[in-house]
């Protein structure tokens, strides 16, 4: 048995595990995939893999992927791999405006992860926030509803069928006058407590938190270590979850960048479930690329400069953070990348995946699961 497990199976079984469950958005699937799931299997770790609405949705994402063809690439690398503790997860289905066409474009395009054997799905609709709302609650209105309804339509579809269901709570990465806009544990609490008296019960909860989605930059340009997550406002958070009686835990977006010393020193395993890594894999390709196909590195590079550029920012940082949007374009061309190429990627995807989950503490976890299936 290889295909992906109901994700709100593996959450449960491993809630009072303190480790994290690593998630990883492999946006380039050769070398990438395989890396990681070998790595997850040699560590005997369960396994989250994933990408968001914006990279992978019915009419193609930024990545080139749909999910049909995501999942069908992953079930066939792990054919080879054999790993059977892991969780096909939609990341970030990302409510941007509410309206009636873009709900029935996400609803859409659920339907499609549901027919492509998605196990888990994370609803964000933290965009929807009414700034004019006189309490928590009333601020958190249209989160609340959007999510119930995207919810409702999951549980429909997937007709009996388990599944891991994450929502979010604070906008990841949005800074207002005074620098980042961290989730209070107020907020946590409102929105999971209306999300429960409607029969909506997440395992995970993602918050603003203080890290930021992608390569970090300091105000000149020049490539920085992400050191900005609030440990102790997200222990506050997930007390705070608790004492109301919540069985839900946080996940964790946007670790690029992040120190593994930190990660395994100060990240509060058994508050923070689930960790998030995408880009890291994305620079590894690149690098990857750009040393044995550096004439597709410049093409991917000139045409992000061109066709993607970030008023006011330099080269560096405007093709570290929008390069992403080169990966459809040039989708053929990293698709057919040479085999020192690929043995490169997968060799420092399969270490990079190593050295998270150690830091995670998830090493082993996926016989607590294994475990807890069969009992
Ligand atoms: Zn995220």
């Amino acid at each position: 048995m290889l295909e992906p497990l109901p994700g709100n199976r593996v959450y449960r079984a491993l809630m009072d595990q303190r480790c994290i469950v690593l998630a990883c958005n492999p946006r380039v699937i050769p070398g990438v995939a395989h890396g990681i799931f070998r790595a997850a299997k040699e560590l005997d770790a369960p396994l989250i893999m994933e990408l968001a609405r914006t990279e992978c949705n019915q009419h193609v994402g930024y990545t080139g992927l749909t999910p049909a063809e995501f999942s069908r690439r992953l079930n066939e690398v792990n054919e080879e791999v054999g790993h059977n503790v892991w969780v096909l997860h939609a990341d970030h289905i990302g409510v941007k405006t509410g309206t009636r066409d873009d709900i029935a474009d996400v609803k859409e395009m659920i339907g499609h992860q549901i027919a492509a054997g998605y196990t888990s799905f994370a609803i964000d609709a933290s965009h929807l926030f009414d700034f004019d709302g006189g309490t928590v609650a009333e601020e958190l209105a249209p989160n609340i509803k959007a999510t119930i309804e995207i919810a409702g339509f999951i549980r429909m579809r997937m007709s009996g069928r388990e599944f891991g269901l994450e929502c979010e709570v604070g906008e990841i990465g949005r800074t207002g006058d005074e620098g980042m806009v961290l989730t209070t544990p107020e907020e946590a609490t409102t929105f999971i407590g209306a999300l429960g008296e409607a029969g909506v019960h997440p395992q995970l909860l993602a918050i603003a938190n203080g890290s930021t989605h992608g390569n970090v930059y300091d105000a000149e340009g020049n490539p920085i270590a992400q050191v900005t997550i609030d440990i102790e406002r997200t222990k506050a958070v997930a007390r705070a979850l608790r004492e109301a009686g919540h069985d839900v835990r946080i996940a964790q977006h946007g670790i690029t960048g992040t120190p593994l010393d930190l990660i395994r020193e100060r990240f509060p395993r058994g508050d923070i479930l689930k960790g998030n890594v995408a880009t890291l894999y994305q620079n590894i390709v690149l690098d990857a690329i750009k040393e044995h196909h550096n004439d597709l590195w410049w093409d991917m590079r000139n045409w992000t400069i061109a066709e993607k550029p970030i008023a006011g920012k330099r080269p560096e940082e405007v093709f570290g953070k929008n390069v992403k949007f080169a990966l459809k374009e040039f989708f053929d061309e990293i698709y057919a990348m040479g085999e020192a190429c690929e043995a490169r990627v997968e060799r420092e995807c399969h270490r990079a995946t190593m050295d998270h989950i150690l830091a995670f503490g998830s090493a082993g976890k996926a016989a607590v699961v294994r475990e807890r299936l069969d009992g």
